[in-house]
């Protein structure tokens, strides 16, 4: 099949023909895959009814699995739904059964919602997440993605001479913080110990600069907290303004593969009584080459 990539908006996001990812890609396809992710950031592909296997198959394509089993709250192998490799973003407990609006991993999801680059709170951050849509409630849960390369671009030269070189600590410990959940166990307390990444980053197949910004970037080194809370409130404001997102309304059997180096996302609301079940893998990354 010949594949091809249908812009989404001017400058970002895509919507790819010609790929079934329920089977093995060529090479020639792989490349056309990772050429569009460099272009666009963000790819779309509809109707693809994939199982998890498959998922993790077409994944493995594109790099190393991260070795995480959850998007971020330690949990024990016992208290999971889904399979090894496969993160479970639905909101649905180990039984299947919607979970409680106390369950402190539904507080860990809601957090979600704030914009982030995923595994950002990483010594090693994520490259690609893919969310597969397998059942999508009757209204709401839309993920919107932001295009960290235009908001940088977008900054004036004083802006951009300001963020090179600066350095955030992220944790997420400050993305759950900021939606007042800070009820943490000992043991989470020291897993999300800070990290150090670059505020710009340079995408190591373009050599484009983004801002690698992050709801878990709670400080700049070097500055007060709440100077540097204030600047990258700002920073998150700019770079998320309606030219720079676009907004996925799930389809069951969609798969978004988005590139955690140069976007941010968030998800949206929806009615906590109805079944979203949303599955990701995720390729690790490599260390941030700083600009
Ligand atoms: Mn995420």
């Amino acid at each position: 099949m010949v594949i091809s990539i249908t812009p989404l908006t001017p400058a970002f996001a895509g919507e790819v023909d010609g790929v079934d990812c329920t089977r093995p890609l060529s090479r020639d396809e792989v490349a056309a895959i990772e050429a569009g992710m460099d272009e666009y950031a963000v790819l779309v592909f509809r109707d693809q009814r994939v199982t998890d296997d498959e998922q993790l198959a077409f994944t493995r394509q594109f790099g190393e699995l991260e070795a995480y089993t959850s998007g971020g709250h330690i949990r024990k192998r016992e208290d999971t739904r889904l399979g090894p490799g496969i993160i479970d973003f639905s909101n649905l407990d180990k039984d299947g059964n919607i979970m409680s609006a106390e369950d402190r991993v539904w507080f860990f999801k809601l957090a979600d919602r704030l914009w982030h680059s995923d595994s950002s709170f990483r010594l090693v951050p994520a490259k690609y997440s893919l969310l597969s849509g397998r059942v999508v409630p009757s209204w709401g849960a839309d993920t919107e993605f932001a295009d960290m390369r235009a908001a940088h671009d977008a900054l004036d030269a004083r802006a951009k001479a300001e963020v090179e070189g600066l350095v955030c600590e992220h944790s997420l410990i400050h993305s759950r913080a900021a939606i007042g959940f800070t009820d943490l166990s000992a043991d989470e307390i020291v897993a999300f110990r800070p990290v150090r990444q670059p505020l710009v980053r340079i995408h190591p197949v373009t050599g484009r600069k983004s801002l690698f910004l992050s709801s878990h970037a709670g400080a700049i080194v070097g500055w007060t907290v709440p100077e540097s809370r204030m600047f990258l409130r700002d920073l998150v404001e700019h770079a998320t303004q309606p030219a720079f997102v676009y907004r996925h309304k799930w389809r069951v059997g969609d798969i978004v593969m988005w590139d955690n180096r140069t976007t941010m996302h968030r998800a949206r609301r929806f009615d906590r009584t109805e079944v979203r079940d949303v599955r990701r893998t995720t390729l690790a990354g490599e260390p941030a080459i700083a600009a």
